[in-house]
C-alpha cells in the first residue's frame, strides 16, 4: 500500500487559485487526487484550473465566497456532481486585517473572523455528512504562526488563527467516531500575494528571515508535502494536530 496515494481520491481546496492552497491543491495532484477549486475571483481561478489541466490533472472551478453559506453549499453540490464524493477539505481561503489594536473597527473584525474561522467552520459542516456517509475524511485548516504568537499589527487575524487550532482540536475530536481525521498546518512566512507588501518592506523583510532559521521564507510547492501527509492514509491515526511548517520560526 502506498501510504501517500490519494489515486480517485476528490479534494476541495479553498482560496486554491494562488499562494498556499495552490500549493497544496499541485501536492495533492500530483498525488493523484480530483481537486476543486473554490475562490471568489473566476478569472483567476479559471486561469489557474487551465494550468492544472494542462498538467494532466482532474480540475474543476467552483466560484465561491466561504463567507456566503449558500455558496459553500454549492460547492459541495458541484463536487458531488464532478466526483461523486468528497474526501478531502482544505479550509484555506483567508485574509490578513488589523491596524493598532485600539482603533480596530467591528467590520475589519468581524470581516477577518467570518473568513478566516467561523468559514472553516461552515465549510466543515458542509462536507460533514458526506464524508461521515462515505466512512470517512480528512479535514485540512490552515493555521499561523499568529496562531501561537500574538501581534500588535494584525490582532483580529491572531485571534482567528489562535481559533482555527482550538476548533481544529474540537471538530477532531467530535468527528474522530466519523473516522474524519482534522488536523491543521501552520505556515511560517511563505512567499505569496498576501505577504508581498511585507516582502517589498526590506526592514519587516530582514527582520522576519533573521528570526527564520532556515533564513528565508518558505515557497508555495513547500507547503505540498504536509497537505499530501493529512490529505493521505500516513496520518491515518493522526488527528486534531497542528503541524508548522516554518523553517524552524516557532521554536526559536
Ligand atoms: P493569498 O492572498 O495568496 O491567498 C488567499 C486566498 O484566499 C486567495 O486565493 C483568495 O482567492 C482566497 N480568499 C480570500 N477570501 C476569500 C473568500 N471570502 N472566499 C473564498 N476565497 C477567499 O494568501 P496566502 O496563500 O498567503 O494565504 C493562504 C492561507 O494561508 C490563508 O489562510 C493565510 O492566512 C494563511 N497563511 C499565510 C501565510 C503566509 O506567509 N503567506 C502564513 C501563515 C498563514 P479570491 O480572492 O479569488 O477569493
Amino acid at each position: 500500500m502506498n501510504l501517500f496515494n490519494l489515486s480517485g481520491k476528490t479534494a476541495i481546496v479553498t482560496g486554491g487559485n494562488g499562494g498556499i492552497g495552490l500549493g497544496i491543491a499541485e501536492g495533492l495532484a500530483n498525488a493523484g487526487a480530483n481537486l476543486v477549486i473554490a475562490a471568489r475571483n473566476e478569472e483567476k481561478t479559471n486561469q489557474v484550473v487551465s494550468q492544472l489541466k494542462a498538467k494532466g490533472f482532474h480540475c474543476i472551478s467552483v466560484s465561491c465566497d466561504v463567507l456566503d453559506l449558500a455558496q459553500i453549499d454549492n460547492t459541495v453540490v458541484k463536487t458531488l456532481k464532478a466526483y461523486g464524493g468528497i474526501d478531502i477539505l482544505v479550509n484555506n481561503a483567508g485574509i490578513s486585517g488589523g491596524g493598532p489594536a485600539e482603533d480596530i473597527d467591528e467590520s475589519v473584525w468581524d470581516q477577518v473572523i467570518d473568513i478566516n474561522l467561523k468559514a472553516v467552520m461552515r465549510f466543515s459542516q458542509a462536507v460533514h455528512p458526506h464524508m461521515k456517509a462515505a466512512g470517512g475524511g480528512k479535514i485540512i485548516n490552515i493555521g499561523s504562526m499568529y496562531s501561537i504568537f500574538g501581534s500588535a499589527l494584525v490582532s483580529p487575524y491572531s485571534a482567528s488563527k489562535g481559533g482555527v487550532i482550538q476548533l481544529t482540536r474540537s471538530l477532531a475530536v467530535s468527528w474522530a467516531q466519523h473516522n474524519i481525521q482534522v488536523n491543521a498546518i501552520l505556515p511560517g512566512w511563505i512567499a505569496t500575494d498576501m505577504t508581498a507588501p511585507v516582502i517589498d518592506n526590506k526592514m519587516f523583510y530582514d527582520q522576519i528571515v533573521a528570526r527564520t532559521p532556515a533564513g528565508r521564507f518558505g515557497e508555495i510547492d513547500e507547503m505540498a508535502g504536509a497537505g499530501v501527509f493529512l490529505a493521505s492514509p500516513a496520518s491515518q491515526f493522526v488527528t486534531g494536530i497542528s503541524l508548522p511548517v516554518d523553517g524552524g520560526y516557532g521554536v526559536f
